[in-house]
């Protein structure tokens, strides 16, 4: 949408809104700040370039650049989006959708400490006519056939994947961090049925948590294509989908 016009916008019927939304922060030495919106944009314009070949109506908005790093705080320039505020963003971007009839929505999600599974639950009230949904590009598919160890944040997948859409940003691996992450002490925490956010700064010493050495520019493009490719089908799908008529 950020790159088209009104010429082309006001008669087209579009029936669903993919809404990119990424997060500014530290990703290791080697990776640019703006990783995770690089992410979710090129996914979203791709997955939505090939739906759109098969005549799914979907537009893509343009990427809210902050996302939740409240654990980052200590780390120079994250930027911290509250999740109060992250849902008054999203909750006025659903009431233009609402107000221009698409009501089907997909959040394009590239950070992980975003989360809108509670958000859609909130905003299924305030706009019952919109479907909202979300994803984690990155789990649309298993890493592990693509990766000797995907990583969580600027680990391998991200890396080859960043070094795949933009490589001039991405520093020579030789000076990247190990991203060698500590795990919490308790027990609980570590196998993971407690949850509880992590101080990065406590956790990892380059920011990063999984190591970046392994990625390839080929690594990131099959990933990506993949991706996209299962991202895409469900655009076409939900397009196609009759709200009305959702469960088998
Ligand atoms: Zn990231």
């Amino acid at each position: 949408m950020a790159e088209t016009n009104w010429k082309h916008v006001k008669d087209e019927n579009f029936s669903t809104a993919i809404l990119p939304w990424g997060a500014t922060e530290a990703h290791n030495y080697h990776l640019p700040y703006a990783t995770d919106n690089i992410l979710a944009q090129e996914v979203a314009i791709r997955a939505a370039g090939k739906a759109w070949d098969k005549k799914a109506k979907a537009v893509v908005l343009p990427t809210i650049p902050f996302g939740v790093n409240t654990g980052q705080m200590d780390v120079k320039l994250c930027m911290n989006l509250n999740p109060s505020t992250q849902y008054a963003i999203l909750r006025d971007v659903a009431q233009v959708l609402d107000k221009h009839n698409i009501n089907k929505l997909v959040i394009l999600n590239a950070h992980g400490g975003n989360n809108f599974k509670q958000m859609i639950r909130e905003l299924s009230l305030e706009f019952p006519e919109i479907f909202a949904c979300s994803v984690n590009w990155w789990q649309s598919t298993s890493a592990k056939p693509y990766f000797e160890e995907p990583g969580d944040h600027a680990g391998e997948l991200e890396t080859a994947a960043v070094m795949h859409l933009r490589p001039e940003l991405v520093l020579p691996l030789d000076q990247a961090g190990e991203g060698r992450a500590k795990t919490f002490k308790m027990n609980a925490l570590k196998e993971g049925w407690a949850s509880a956010q992590r101080e990065w700064t406590q956790v990892t010493p380059d920011t990063g948590v999984g190591n970046p050495k392994a990625a390839t520019v080929e690594k990131g493009r099959v990933f990506f294509e993949k991706t996209t490719d299962m991202i895409a089908d469900f655009f076409l799908e939900l397009h196609r989908a009759d709200l009305k008529d959702m469960y088998e």
